[in-house]
This record gives structure tokens, sequence and C-alpha cells, in this order.
């Protein structure tokens, strides 16, 4: 050590040290995209004009969350104390995590899951419980309760669930909710709008339980990075205290209003993607490829050990999906999403394709 200069460097936290960093694919993207379950084509033409519109000028000022909350509280039939907007879900999980997990405490999981649960978990000091869900991939619902425990912190149940597109009922989460007093319930409503059931109604009637909604699927936006969290104003004291008070920006503020008020684009959007649904369902089914029921604005698909070129294959026909065959009990299956129907004839010839060149090449 020499003038007082040391050569040790700052070491991050005991946990931070053992987390891996997360890297989803998100380069390269330059066709059709399949691949994240955004919207596929585009957000409101009403949202595009109000973004045409934003002045140079008013880009100087910090943005103001509040005015936009009561916007969006009113459309929800909530109190402007029951919600937040946060930048993206992401947000919204990773703060909720760190208002309610602390050292020793649990985060209970079904998995498969969305993969930033378990990210955000892991920079806690909060240790991760997973419940399998069996060869169905349905909500494990039964396991889940026997699962909770005193240290049950955190219940986080995605609905519709990603990847595999299943739904736990009203009933189930309500008794989910009452056998986790002590923990926060949250179930996020990411997909709601091509599932259409949402337990929104309950927030402040369960006194446990949050709701997160995404501007990033139905609503197409995103790269705005535009979430919700919803819960009982006396919870949602404690995140308010987490919550960056800058983190969603002025962009994003702006056109949260025009993205609500359309509604008829948001019906159609829902509309065309559950008829693509339903004929790629069938593409699958003709294709002989074993696939889950969804809900949601994509299908997951069982490929087999040749899973990997499979992808790739896809990629190179300029169809874009996603592998998920590291996810727990999805061994060998890729997600595919949903886009409108024009494209996903697009998605099954190439997948027909794809398919007959692995088969042939055995
Ligand atoms: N929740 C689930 C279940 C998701 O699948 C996703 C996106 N893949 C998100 C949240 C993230 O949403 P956002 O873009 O608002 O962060």
């Amino acid at each position: 050590m020499a003038d007082g200069v040391t050569t040790a460097s700052p070491a991050p936290r005991a946990r931070v040290q053992t987390m891996k960093e997360y890297h989803p694919p998100l380069g390269g993207r330059d066709a059709l995209r399949l691949d994240f379950n955004e919207n596929t084509i585009a957000c409101s033409p009403k949202v595009r004009e109000v973004l045409g519109q934003i002045s140079a000028g008013s880009l100087t000022k910090y943005p103001e969350r509040e005015p936009v909350e009561a916007i969006v509280a009113a459309h929800l039939g909530l109190k402007p104390e029951q919600v937040v907007l946060t930048n993206g879900v992401d947000e919204a999980i990773h703060v909720l995590f760190e208002s309610f997990l602390d050292a020793g405490d649990e985060l209970l999981l079904p998995v498969p899951t969305y993969t930033m649960y378990e990210v955000y978990a892991s920079a806690t000091d909060a240790r991760v419980v997973t419940v399998q869900a069996d060869a169905g991939l349905q909500f494990p619902f039964e396991r889940l309760l026997n699962a909770i425990a005193p240290r049950t912190k955190v219940i986080a149940i995605a609905n519709p669930n990603s990847p595999t597109g299943s739904v736990a009922t009203r009933a189930q989460l309500l008794q989910l909710a009452e056998h986790a007093p002590q923990a926060a319930l949250l179930v996020d409503e990411a997909y709601f709008h091509f599932h259409g059931e949402t337990v929104m109604d309950l927030v402040g009637k369960a006194p446990n339980l949050f709701i997160a909604r995404t501007f990033s699927k139905a609503y197409g936006l995103a790269g705005l990075r535009l979430g919700l969290l919803a819960g009982s104003a006396e919870l949602m004291r404690w995140v308010r205290r987490v919550l960056s008070p800058y983190s969603v920006n002025s962009l994003a503020l702006a056109c949260l209003p025009p993205a609500l008020e359309d509604a008829q684009y948001l019906d159609w959007y829902v509309k065309e993607v559950l008829a693509a649904r339903s004929e790629f369902d069938a593409a699958l089914d003709a294709a002989r490829l074993r696939r889950w029921p969804s809900r949601a604005n994509f299908v997951l698909a069982e490929i087999g050990a040749r899973h990997a070129e499979f992808t790739q294959r896809m990629r190179a026909a300029g169809v874009l999906v996603r592998d998920r065959s590291s996810d727990p009990g999805c061994d060998g299956c890729v997600r595919i999403t949903i886009g409108t129907r024009e494209q996903m004839k697009m998605a099954a010839a190439a997948l027909n394709e794809t398919l007959a060149a692995l088969r042939q090449k055995v």
C-alpha cells in the first residue's frame, strides 16, 4: 500500500457474488419476433400521435407520476393510493421483493415461470422455494398450498403463466391469499388481456394481494417500459418508500392515457391474436407436435432433443422463437409468441419446413 492506495477492490454482497448475469437474447431481432411475447405489430395510432407531439422543451422536465396514476387507478376502478406506475412489471417485481423479502424469508414460486422472479429474489437474502408443475404443466395448486410456511413472505404467480400459458383460478388464488396472511401474494397479470380473467376487483379486499400489469404485451409499448403494481393502500405505502419517484419516464407517462383510451385498438389486437392462436394450435397439431393449451399470446411446443437446431433454423427462415428447454420441466420445448393471423401463417410455413428438414436429417 503506497500513498494510502490499496490494491483491494470493493466486494459486493455475498448474494451478489453467487448471482449469474441474466442475458436474454435481445440482439439481432430484425425478423418476425415471436420470441418475447411482445405485440408483433405496433401500438395504437393514438399513442403514436401523442408521441409525435412531444416537444423538446417538455423533455427538460422531470416526469410527474401521480396525475397519471390517478388516471390508471380510475380506469381500473381503484383508488390512487392503491396503484403505482413502474418501469415495466420488472421494476414492480424488484421493488416488491426489496420491500418484503428479508434474510431467512422465503419466496414461494411455482415453476416453470417467468425468469425475473428468481433473478430479483437472488439479489435479496431470502431463499427461493420452488414447486414444480407436473408433466401437464398445470398450476400446481395443492402442492403450492402445502409448501406455504411461516417463513413464506412472497408468493409470485404469473397468471397466465409463462412459458406454459396455464392459469390459476380465482378460487385458488383466494385460497392461497387466505392461507398465507403473512405473505404478499403477487398475481402477475402481464398477459391478462388474452385471458380476460382478473382478480383486480379483490385489491383492498384480500389484504395481502398485489397485482401487476404491463403495457409491454397487448398495448405494444415494451420499448417504453411501463407497468403497474396495485395492492391495498396500507401495503402500497411500503412499496412507495422503495420505489424511485423518477423511474417512469415522461414519454411513457404521456403515452399511457391514449393507450388506455383506445379500447378499440386493444380489442382488435387481442381478437386478432386469439384467432391466430387457434389457427396456429391447429398447425402444431397437424405437425404432430405436443403443445400445452395456452390462455396467453404464446404457445409452448415440444420439439424434442433438437430444440436448439430447430430454433436456429427458424431464425434462418426469418422467424424468432424462444428456446425454453432449460426451464424446469420444459426439456425440448420452445415457446412461440402469437402474432397476427398473417404472421402466424408465415410462422407455420417456416415451422413445417424446419420440421421437414430436421426429420429428414436423422
Ligand atoms: N411478467 C411476466 C409473466 C412476463 O412474461 C413478462 C415479460 N416477458 C413480464 C412480467 C415483464 O413485463 P415488463 O415488460 O412490463 O417488465
